[in-house]
């Protein structure tokens, strides 16, 4: 892990969900597992997360609405990507993706992005708000932010966002295809965004969009550890702890967020 650090974000907002809020609540409850003495801070490739020297934790208290919170969101990563930080983003719903990619594409102008949910998010425009968490990936591709967007663990395409895909040429590894062993190609280094109702239900019901027929724990951990490439960035987003229980999806995110440390300080 030498002189890789982590910095660790909350950007607590659910101004852009569509359907239930809820997800503003995420970020301590995602640390509170993390920090937990029920488990200990070893990644499974062997990192001690314990060193207080690789990572920080930014507590942010309220995002603004509008332009004003993406505009914080994009300078507070930009600040970390000046000081030698990787970040690794805890939402907040799924419409932190934008800014937080647009502040990457200043410094990794071949950025890739393996992006797992359960829904494309790729809607030109969901409720007239084009900032809505249905739609940030439209926004990166738009302009031009990423070369290369994988989906993993998609189960709702429908005929709009499928147009998306194909305008954007985005590679959709959707749920009736899938093969967990599957190894990803990259050339330039990766960013990797977790929608946590990529997972089932049945491991992580707290979400706000619960889509039953999706990819276990297990099968996010071997792809991410399969990836071959520098991995520079990441998100968790869309843990709606209203909806959780017994707290397995703080846990299971919590758990995401050890194994994409261990991954990226490597
Ligand atoms: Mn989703
Ligand atoms: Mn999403």
């Amino acid at each position: 892990m030498k002189n890789k650090k982590i910095s660790i974000r909350s950007y607590p907002t659910d101004i852009n969900s569509s359907f239930l809020r809820g997800c503003s609540k995420a970020p301590p409850k995602i640390m509170e597992a993390f920090n937990s003495e029920s488990t200990n801070k070893f990644s499974e490739n062997g990192l001690n997360l314990d060193d207080k020297k690789v990572w920080t934790y930014y507590d942010s208290s309220t995002i603004p609405p509008g332009e004003r919170g993406f505009h914080l969101i994009r300078n507070s990563i930009k600040n970390d990507l000046d000081k030698n930080y990787q970040c690794i983003s805890l939402g907040g719903d799924h419409s932190i993706t934008y800014p937080i990619i647009d502040a990457y594409h200043s410094y990794f102008k071949n950025l890739n992005i393996l992006h797992f949910d359960a829904h494309p998010d790729l809607y030109d425009n969901f409720d007239n708000n084009p900032f809505s968490h249905a739609s940030p990936f439209a926004r990166i591709l738009e302009n031009k932010l990423s070369r290369q967007l994988i989906q993993i663990g998609i189960r709702t395409m429908n005929k709009e966002q499928q147009q998306q895909v194909d305008r954007f040429k985005v590679q959709v590894i959707d749920m009736l295809n899938f093969d967990p062993n599957i190894k990803l190609q990259f050339n330039g280094p990766v960013y990797i965004s977790i929608d946590l109702d990529g997972l089932d239900p049945a491991f992580a019901p707290g979400v706000s969009h619960p889509e039953p027929g999706g990819l276990s724990t297990r099968d996010i951990l071997q792809i991410i550890s399969n990836v071959e490439a520098d991995v520079v960035g990441a998100d968790i987003v869309e843990y709606n702890p209203k909806k959780d229980l017994n707290n397995i999806t703080a846990i299971t995110a919590a758990k995401l967020l050890k194994e994409l440390m261990g991954k990226m300080l490597n």
